[in-house]
């Protein structure tokens, strides 16, 4: 009786080693499609810009008679496609280091209008033209123990976003409320384009941009969301997108807890009053 159930338990065992086998396998599978799936899309990102380049280089070049408008031409649109260009791989290393999960956050002491104030800041600094943008926060807001410039990083990507989307003559908001005293929700809110509801998850993947690189007007990368949906995940909030469709404008919502997380160190500054 003793051998039978060895032979039984022994069975049991394998076919439980099998099983965990195969599915290994299937992962591996699946993380393998993604890898060759991902090694395509970069591919294709870089080679579009660098294409334009290299044809506008080699008309430049060989070229001598060109009127000079044409070739003032030639010029901006090579140098567009390669700040573009600086701009993805940026954007793609920041990326990479942020699902590497090495990231070390900072928790500092800070207030959401001071994060807001340099990203209006820094956004004010590149665009000549943009809508009208009403900050609308709540005078007792609490102090944030969190990252920064992480936060920072956030609003200006959704900011850039909310402006990039909405022709001048449009209104882009931000508002904030502390839900149930845990966590701190940030709103941008834009009257711009808007997004189909069947999009709305999927604008936080990865080089996902409604109208392809190559028809659009605006510039951009395809990673800002991506980027903005790891740090908020990172600071231990969540972020989503609300849009009634097409023309409706659109909302982005983030949540951040208000106090420093357990895992993380001391606040690197002091509390300022
Ligand atoms: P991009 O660099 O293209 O802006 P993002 O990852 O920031 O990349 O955004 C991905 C896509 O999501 C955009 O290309 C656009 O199609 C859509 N999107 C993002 N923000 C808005 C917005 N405020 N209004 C309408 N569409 C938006």
């Amino acid at each position: 009786v003793t051998a039978i159930a060895n032979q039984v338990g022994l069975g049991l065992v394998q076919a439980q080693a099998y099983k965990s086998l195969a599915e290994l396998n299937q992962q591996l599978a699946a993380l393998d499609r993604t890898r060759t799936n991902l090694i395509a899309i970069i591919g294709h990102e870089l080679r579009t810009p660098l294409s334009t380049i290299q044809v506008c280089l080699e008309s430049l070049a060989t070229e001598p008679e060109m009127p000079a408008p044409v070739r003032q031409e030639m010029l901006g649109t090579a140098m567009g496609d390669a700040e573009r260009l600086h701009k993805l791989i940026q954007d793609f290393l920041t990326l990479s280091r942020l699902e590497s999960g090495r990231v070390q956050w900072q928790t500092e002491a800070i207030t959401l209008s001071e994060c807001v104030e340099l990203a209006l800041a820094h956004l004010r600094s590149r665009a000549d033209r943009l809508p009208q943008i009403q900050v609308d926060l709540p005078a007792d807001l609490p102090l944030l123990r969190t990252d920064g410039e992480g936060m920072v990083e956030v609003l200006v990507k959704l900011l850039d976003n909310a402006c990039k989307f909405t022709s001048p003559e449009g209104r882009v908001t931000v508002r904030a409320q502390v839900q149930a005293g845990q966590m701190l929700e940030v709103v941008v809110a834009d009257t711009g384009r808007g997004i189909e509801p069947s999009q709305l998850q999927v604008v936080f993947d990865r080089f996902y941009q409604e109208e392809g690189a190559l028809r659009r007007t605006v510039g951009g990368t395809g990673l800002g969301l991506a980027i903005c949906r790891q740090i908020v995940a990172g600071l231990g909030g969540q972020i989503w997108a609300e849009s009634a469709g097409r023309g409706q404008g659109s909302k982005f919502h983030f949540t951040i807890p208000l106090g420093s997380r357990p895992d993380w160190g001391d606040m690197s500054r002091p509390v300022e009053t």
